[in-house]
């Protein structure tokens, strides 16, 4: 679940990083014009939506007073940010308004989990204010790593070698070690995936700020947050998706055109591949589980299907405990109570893949006996 930037700053805050004086988020002119009021005249607005970029894309403004304020707020609620990150474009519902600070310097900071070395990584850098990827690949020596084993902590070292790696003002190093500490306790304590300030500034008057932040948690340990899951967004969510959760299928969105469903993760893993090798697009991940309840296929079915740049549907069925002819009926039944206008292909192996097979013969949907062929079949129906 990826926070909001006002979500994420009120997160590190209570964790003790600083952060600019805030009026909180507005939704219309009216809210602006206050905020301003509150915050003494001046304010930036920043578009809370989940792309980066805003800055260059006009989703970042400094009004100079109240009314000047209530006149951004009313063009900029409403617009659809278009960002590197998000070319088909978010649409802004909601300004955070902030104290508009004046930015000397502008820093790096994250902690992600690494997964090579199974621990958590605390990354900084004096290049901020960018794309970090693009500091990575230009100038890979400007980036500080310290690992932190989760079962020991952050210590002090680690942050002072981190500090020294990165060159950073010797005048700052104790507000940073501070905030770092602070960052990574937020990190670690939010089970979050990840946790970035970029830019981490520092203002012409000497402060440490996290101007700008990104926080993503992890959804298996939502249940253990109750107070961040209800900071859930439905509106920035992928409606399917959503629609997919509600339902408790296991569903990814992908943005090609071919639908795939499959039992078990790994197996629509290996086919998604197997799709993308013959030369197509797979539209989605979807893991239908153990069973053939025509109810879990119709159900999943009609959810891949309401991605209106689906073509065609591959299912990859290994029979186990589950057998191919229950699989078949389960398609078949489904299928039936179903107006499907695109063609599906159906892989059966296992046990009682001959009589499934026999099943779908005579019918509208193509059984295949690998999953090779049936990728090629899927991706050779569906060719535009
Ligand atoms: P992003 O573009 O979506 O990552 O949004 P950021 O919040 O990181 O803002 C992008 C850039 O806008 C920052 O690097 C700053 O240069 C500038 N910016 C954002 N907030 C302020 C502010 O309060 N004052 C000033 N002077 N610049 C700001
Ligand atoms: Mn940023």
């Amino acid at each position: 679940m990826k926070l909001h930037e006002y979500q994420s700053k009120a997160l590190l805050a209570q964790h003790g990083v600083p952060i600019p004086a805030s009026a909180g988020v507005v939704m219309d002119a009216a809210g602006a014009r206050a905020a301003a009021a509150k915050l003494g005249g001046k304010v930036v607005l920043k578009a809370q939506v989940h792309t980066g970029g805003r800055g260059k894309a006009g989703g970042i403004r400094v009004a100079q007073d109240a009314e000047h304020a209530a006149q951004l707020a009313a063009e900029m609620i409403g617009m659809v940010l278009r960002t590197h990150q998000a070319p088909e474009g978010v649409r802004v519902e909601r300004l955070l308004a902030e104290e508009p600070v004046d930015i000397a310097q502008e820093y790096y900071a994250s902690v992600v989990p690494d997964r090579s070395s199974q621990r958590s990584v605390l990354i900084l850098s004096a290049m901020g204010g960018m794309d970090i990827e693009a500091v990575a690949e230009e100038h890979p020596e400007a980036i500080a790593r310290a690992q932190v084993d989760p079962a020991i902590g952050l210590r002090d070292y680690q942050l002072r070698q981190l500090c020294h790696e990165a060159a950073m003002p010797l005048a700052q190093r104790a507000d940073l070690m501070r905030t770092l500490r602070a960052l990574y306790e937020t990190y670690a304590s939010s089970d979050a995936t990840m946790v970035e300030v970029n830019p981490l500034a520092v203002t012409s008057d000497g402060r440490l700020l996290a101007t700008d932040a990104k926080i993503s948690i992890d959804d298996n340990a939502l249940y253990r947050h109750p107070e961040l899951a209800e900071w859930t967004d439905a509106s920035e969510e992928d409606p399917i998706e959503a629609e997919a959760h509600r339902k408790g299928i296991q569903y990814v969105r992908l943005g090609g055109h071919i639908g795939v469903l499959g039992n078990g993760a790994g197996l629509v893993m290996a086919t998604l591949d197997a799709v993308a090798r013959a030369g197509g697009k797979p539209a989605n991940f979807l893991d239908i589980g153990g069973g053939a309840r025509s109810e879990v296929v119709r159900e999943s079915l009609a959810l891949v299907l309401s991605d209106t740049n689906v073509r065609g549907v591959l299912f990859n069925i290994y029979g186990g405990i589950t057998r191919g002819d229950e699989v078949a009926r389960g398609i078949l039944e489904a299928t039936r109570s179903m107006d499907i206008r695109v063609p599906i292909v159906v892989r059966l192996a296992g046990t009682n893949a001959a009589e499934g097979a026999a099943l779908l013969r005579g019918t509208s949907i193509t059984p295949a006996l690998t999953m090779a062929d049936a990728a090629a079949e899927i991706v050779r129906r569906t060719a535009a």
